[in-house]
């Protein structure tokens, strides 16, 4: 495993104590492989395997132990894996990437902490990669990160050691954070069938993006529900519609429990050269009252101060799952032809915004102003018609009912599917369907 590169290693290793933060965050135990092999099978539970036909330890309970001073993390798993921890700032994290792990965990795990720790979330962070993130309550240092093998060498305890730290000392520590940004440049890139060149395409091409997934729960429901599952099952149901008709060809940005950093969705669509790109959502604010079915399209100036809230929070989505924050328009470049596409594709999305309102209007309840704007990062390609749906807000105990309602489900999902053959219409005609 790659984890801290020559020269920066050196550089590292200078202070005794940075030495120690760098064998702290690379403590690697051999044998996960052996590990693997020996797992107990247990007759009522398939053992999980992963896509590569491997068994997979399992996480089977996890718990903060300590104070404000020191804190403890320790998870339990049927086997040894190899991990590496680091940290990062704005908010303060902690970061644990293993292999792909099995997580059978209680509901509510994660969901409180202690000591220095305020929660933590865990889940797929890319095929075959496994994550966890803690959220500290300020600096903290690594102490210590291992893994302790049981006494037969089946069951293992992932520990993570952490203390309490000054913004000084975390901002040196801070340099090793060079890999995560290697980690956001390679993650989630899913090339193969879904490229393909624009011309020659039979029928138009839709890009569904299930919001969150993996390490990113996006909103956890007050009975346990998260998002990324709800938006997932929206976007599968939508995508059998569409397909049904024959019209349009539908690609998903994700289709299980993976985390997708939010620039790698928009790549993935414009590689694909979609023709229309809807991420989905169903997410929570903090008025409960709040209710009903947004659209939202792209603009530099919110149209309203609850759209910017949301919009943070959606643009938060990298930041949650560990990842260190590109600079937003840093690599943007000027171009006039660019602006002109751009102009002319957010004309697109919003007539498409409002074809879609239109439509969901007739169907299910929407929230006051149902079409509204944002500076959403997921929603920048430049030649791309793309739109973000919040299908309901699960802050809401109504609608959290409703998104879970499999009539309710087919209905909008009927609704969405109706709105973006409308708006595709001219390109289907014109592919002769
Ligand atoms: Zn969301």
């Amino acid at each position: 495993m790659t984890t801290v590169q020559g020269s920066s290693l050196l550089k590292l290793a200078a202070t005794h104590r940075l030495r120690r933060a760098v064998l702290a965050a690379v403590l690697i135990l051999a044998g996960a492989t052996l590990a693997r092999a020996e797992l107990p099978s247990d007759p009522a539970v398939a053992p999980p395997v992963s896509a590569g036909g491997v068994l997979l330890p399992v996480a089977s309970d996890a718990r903060v132990v300590g104070d404000g001073e020191r804190t403890r993390f320790v998870l339990d798993l049927s086997g040894p894996v190899e991990i590496s921890a680091f940290t990062l700032g704005d908010p303060y994290r902690v970061v644990v990437d293993l292999p792909e792990v099995t997580f059978r965990l209680p509901d509510d795990a994660g969901l409180t902490g202690r000591g220095l720790v305020t929660g933590w979330r865990y889940g797929l962070f890319a095929r075959g990669r496994s994550r966890l993130v803690i959220d500290a309550t300020g600096p903290v240092t690594i102490d210590g990160a291992f893994v302790l093998k049981g006494a037969e060498g089946a069951a293992a305890r992932l520990v993570v050691d952490l203390v309490r730290s000054t913004p000084e000392d975390f901002q040196s520590a801070l340099q090793k954070t060079a890999l995560t940004r290697e980690a956001s440049n390679t993650v989630g890139v899913t090339k193969g069938d879904r490229l393909r060149a624009d011309s020659g395409r039979e029928r138009p091409l839709i890009m569904l993006d299930p919001g969150h997934g993996g390490v990113d729960a996006g909103t956890i429901a007050s009975s346990g529900i998260k998002e990324k599952d709800v938006v997932l099952a929206f976007a599968e149901d939508l995508k059998r519609r569409l397909e049904a008709t024959g019209k349009v060809d539908v690609s998903m940005t994700r289709t299980d429990d993976t985390f997708i950093p939010l620039g790698d969705r928009v790549r993935i669509a414009r590689e694909a050269a979609a023709d229309l790109f809807v991420s989905i959502h169903a997410d929570s604010v903090r008025e409960d009252h709040v209710r009903g079915a947004t659209v939202y399209t792209l603009s530099e100036r919110a149209s309203d101060r609850a759209a910017a809230a949301l919009a943070d929070k959606e643009n938060a989505a990298d930041a949650v799952a560990g990842l260190e924050l590109e600079p937003a328009e840093a690599g943007e470049v000027s171009d006039i032809l660019i602006d002109l596409t751009r102009r002319e594709t957010q004309t697109f999305s919003a007539s498409f915004a409002n074809t879609l309102v239109g439509e969901l209007s007739n169907t299910t309840r929407m929230i006051r102003n149902p079409h509204r704007s944002a500076g959403f990062w997921v929603l920048r390609a430049p030649d791309v018609p793309s739109v973000l749906l919040e299908i309901g807000y699960l802050s809401n105990e109504e609608d959290e009912q409703l998104l879970t309602n499999n009539d309710w489900r087919g209905k909008v999902a009927d609704a969405v599917s109706a709105a973006m053959l409308r708006f595709l219409q001219p390109k289907i005609a014109a592919a002769g369907q």
